[in-house]
């Protein structure tokens, strides 16, 4: 399994988990675009992983919920390295309340990011595969497109809407050689879960310590966070795969805290 010389686009990929898929992706050889709102983030860590070899990265300015930038950030990457084999859509935001108060704005800015950014990097990339005959999709879930947990309206029911839009792009993709996989990683370190932290502490008036050994790592068999470097290894393995056999699955990498 080999992505040497292979075009991918990690969306949100400035930091945390998408920085982390794009480091493995250029230490496998590959040449990868980091897809950002941040662009001078996206650009500083292109730089950090081209320096690190042996593959390359670019940074380039994208909102996933703007059908132009998509469009524009997926035609750059078509003019640099001619083919897209490998998008990404991890770029994710969580808010939390409880449904009753979860502000209506905030729900569809949650859902806008995560399915509206899936269906337009997907839409986006999946023009260019047809042409190749040939690309792999990874949607970044969550246990959270199996599971549900209070105060997580919005999450819960974009990280569930995921998994029909893979099986969706595994179907119609399949006769344009694109396959579609999702990864359900469960709680990973990073700024997203640690804003989390006091935000539930706060909802739930309990303590943070609480927030993370009764609610985020209570339902792990050994009471471990996932880490960036778990979900990057299995985002690594969907873009790898050497066959199209590896399509429409979602794989939880939770500690055990989802089994399937
Ligand atoms: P993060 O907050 O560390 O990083 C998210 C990145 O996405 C940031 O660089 C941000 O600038 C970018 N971004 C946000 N909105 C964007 C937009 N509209 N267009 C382009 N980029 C945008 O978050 P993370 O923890 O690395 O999460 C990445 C993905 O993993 C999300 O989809 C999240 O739901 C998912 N996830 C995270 C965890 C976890 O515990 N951290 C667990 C399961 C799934």
């Amino acid at each position: 399994m080999d992505l040497t010389g292979k075009s991918c686009i990690v969306t949100g990929a400035a930091r945390g988990i998408g920085a982390e898929i794009a480091k493995r992706y250029v230490q496998g050889g590959a040449k990868v675009a980091i897809a950002d709102l941040d662009l001078a983030s996206a650009q500083a860590t292109a730089k950090e992983l081209t320096d690190m070899g042996p593959g390359e990265a670019m940074g380039i300015a994208m909102n996933v919920t703007d059908e132009e930038a998509v469009n524009a950030g997926v035609a750059e990457v078509v003019e640099a390295w001619g083919t897209v084999d490998v998008l990404v859509s991890n770029a994710g935001i969580q808010i939390v309340h409880e449904l009753v108060d979860f502000p209506y704005d905030d729900w569809k800015k949650l859902l806008s990011i995560h399915l509206d950014g899936a269906f337009l990097t997907s839409k986006a990339a999946m023009k260019q595969m047809y042409k190749q005959n040939s690309g792999s999709i990874i949607f970044m879930g969550s246990v959270h497109s199996k599971e549900a947990s209070p105060l997580k309206s919005a999450y819960v029911t974009a990280k569930h809407g995921l998994i029909g839009l893979a099986k969706v792009i595994s179907k119609e993709g399949a006769a344009h050689g694109i396959r579609a996989n999702v990864i359900c990683p469960g709680f990973v370190k990073t700024p997203l879960v640690e804003k989390q932290i006091p935000e539930q502490a706060k909802e739930l008036g309990i303590s943070e310590e609480d927030v993370v050994n009764n609610i985020m790592l209570s339902g792990t068999v050994d009471k471990e966070f996932t880490t960036v470097e778990d979900v990057a290894e299995v985002a690594y393995l969907f873009a790898a795969f050497p066959s199209n056999a590896l399509t429409g699955q979602s794989l939880v990498v939770s500690h055990g805290w989802f089994m399937n």
